[in-house]
């Protein structure tokens, strides 16, 4: 009679972890080998087995033993803590059948049963920091080479790999951890998270999140497993979290801010793809910031902008490869290495304008815009009173110092609240102006369900169009005029309902404060004002009414 050698990971530690297929297996079996630890964790699953236990740095043995045992016919379970496979028993166990020259046909039967690995329990309780690709680099240097394993971790590091640290310290291997912080920290910020798990699923278990500069100070060993974030990872509310994909678009409202799923697939939203679109494939002609520049060599050909302001904004053109998704930068590292960081190229977007009421911008202006986007952003001229400018880079804030600086005034991009004002006639039908940057401040930039324009003319010709957008307001007359729904493009466009003539201008404010907020609590999400207001029928007291006369075909984008 023939035994069977089952080589089983128990998973973390807890008996709700432990797979229906292990439980069966170490009740099936007459011997039960393994660490000596091992074996009391699962002590409450034993019967009437012969137990084998020994100590951490007697695997060969314990190997031997099994295969010998199994040989003699007894069916054995050889345990190891998570999953056999993963610096566990089940590959010595092959190594010893094979040194005897076993082969499947002939020899004792094998079953390596699955368990759940530190990796993925101590994922858990962090949150869901592994999510992309990750590995796992065991810091013993008792079996391996330490040249190796800080050889993995570099590459790794280098690949933005999520790194799960197995083994990572003991009472004597103390350097390896240091060596560990200190290669990652030539590819990753130290701000970078990190997690530690110690006893996950056991009685002594401790979950701490820190970062990649500080790990060290926190208690390491043994039984205590170390998950490195990628350069996307984030905490929050006390999770680690790394998103499953890179986040490539952000704009002024929010530093975290990822793509909706229908913009993520969007080609141009990822270049990196096999098939994605490179750079180089764009139309050929003047880079946006070659036009710029061209634009304002005119102005300052026609002596509008001072030499010595044109020297000063024009900075060299930097030598990056602009069709690299994952530049590759040079940062000088302390002293005379250079190491190469891992930097993920993301697009800052924000919107600008010369001011709610204002037009004009001015040469100036236009320089900082130009100087700011470079030789990769872009420069999109828009129907909407604002410039938007998409700039690669991860760190906003000198670009945004420096339009803010120049006196421009800088939106967020995408659902929020946008006011869009007439220039009031250049500032002569100024009454209105007060209401309308008030309304700016107090409401533009909120997130709302859908983006939303709320329309603002200073008189009555309402030459800037207010009537047109989702919510409109004319000022006339020392009130304001209201118009509600107006579905701003289609072939079925349409002005708003009036729905209240001659407000009192000290009510509008906050009566546009109370129209948007149910908007943003009530809508669904992507929908759009005049939708909302059909489908709620009344805002504010003031009812919808239809006002498509004429029927025609509603035509989607690109039809
Ligand atoms: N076969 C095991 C790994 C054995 S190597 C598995 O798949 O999980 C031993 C290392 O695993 C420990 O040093 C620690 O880094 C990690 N580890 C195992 N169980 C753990 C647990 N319950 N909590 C935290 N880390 C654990």
């Amino acid at each position: 009679m023939k035994g069977k050698l089952f080589v089983i990971g128990f998973g973390p530690g807890s008996f709700e972890h432990i797979t229906k297929r292990a439980r069966d297996a170490i009740e099936e079996s007459e011997v039960v080998i393994g660490y000596t630890t091992y074996v009391e964790l699962i002590s409450g699953l034993l019967t009437n087995q012969k137990v084998v236990s020994t100590g951490m740095t007697e695997e060969v043995s314990r190997a031997r033993e099994a295969v010998r045992q199994a040989e003699q016919g007894k069916k054995v379970a050889v345990i190891s803590s998570g999953d056999a496979g993963v610096y566990g028993m089940a590959g010595l166990i092959y190594e010893v059948l094979i040194e005897q020259g076993w082969r499947e046909a002939e020899g004792v039967e094998v079953e390596v049963i699955p368990g759940i690995s530190a990796i993925n329990s101590c994922a858990a309780l962090l949150g869901a920091p592994v999510m992309h690709d990750a590995c796992t680099i065991s810091l013993s240097d008792h079996l391996t080479p330490w040249e190796l394993i800080a050889k993995r971790i570099d590459a790794a590091g280098q690949a933005d790999f999520v790194i799960a640290l197995y083994n990572p310290k003991s009472g004597r291997r103390t350097r390896q951890i240091v060596e560990a912080q200190n290669i990652l920290l030539k590819y990753r910020s130290p701000d970078t998270p990190v997690g530690i798990v110690k006893s996950a699923y056991r009685e002594r278990e401790r979950v701490e999140l820190t970062t990649l500069g500080k790990m060290l100070d926190h208690d390491i060993g043994m039984l205590t497993t170390v998950i490195i974030g990628n350069a996307s990872t984030f905490v929050y509310d006390g999770k680690m979290i790394t998103p499953r994909g890179y986040q490539r678009k952000y704009t002024l409202t929010a530093d975290e801010q990822p793509l909706k799923p229908h913009e993520r697939l969007r080609k141009e939203n990822e270049p990196w793809a096999l098939d994605g679109e490179p750079a180089e494939q764009k139309a050929p002609g003047r880079t946006p910031y070659e036009w710029a520049r061209a634009a304002l060599s005119m102005l300052a050909q026609s002596g509008r902008a001072a030499d010595a302001a044109m020297s000063a904004v024009f900075v060299p053109a930097r030598e990056t490869a602009a069709s690299a998704a994952f530049a590759a930068a040079a940062s000088p590292a302390a002293g005379t290495a250079v190491a190469s960081e891992f930097r993920q190229e993301v697009i800052f977007e924000c919107a600008v304008s010369p001011g709610v009421a204002s037009k004009k911008f001015t040469p100036q202006q236009m320089m900082a815009m130009a100087d700011v986007a470079g030789d990769e952003g872009e420069i999109e001229y828009t129907p909407h009173h604002q410039i938007i400018l998409r700039i690669p880079t991860a760190d906003p804030t000198p670009i945004t110092r420096r339009l803010r600086e120049a006196g421009l005034l800088l939106m967020p991009v995408g659902d929020v609240v946008q006011i869009k004002a007439c220039d009031f006639c250049d500032g002569e039908k100024k009454d209105a102006i007060p209401y309308a940057e008030e309304l700016h401040h107090l409401l533009g930039g909120q997130t709302v369900p859908k983006d939303l324009k709320i329309g603002i003319n200073g008189c009555g010709m309402a030459c800037y169009g207010a009537v047109k957008e989702e919510i409109g307001l004319v000022y006339r007359k020392g009130g304001f005029d209201l118009f509600l729904g107006a579905k701003s493009v289609g072939r079925n466009a349409h002005a708003g309902v009036p729905v209240a003539e001659g407000i009192p201008p000290e009510e509008i404010v906050p009566l546009l404060e109370r129209i948007v907020k149910r908007y943003r609590e009530e809508a669904f999400p992507n929908e759009r004002f005049h939708k909302f207001f059909k489908r709620v029928g009344e805002i504010e007291g003031f009812v919808y009414r239809d006002v498509t006369a004429v029927k025609i075909e509603d035509a989607v984008c690109g039809s």
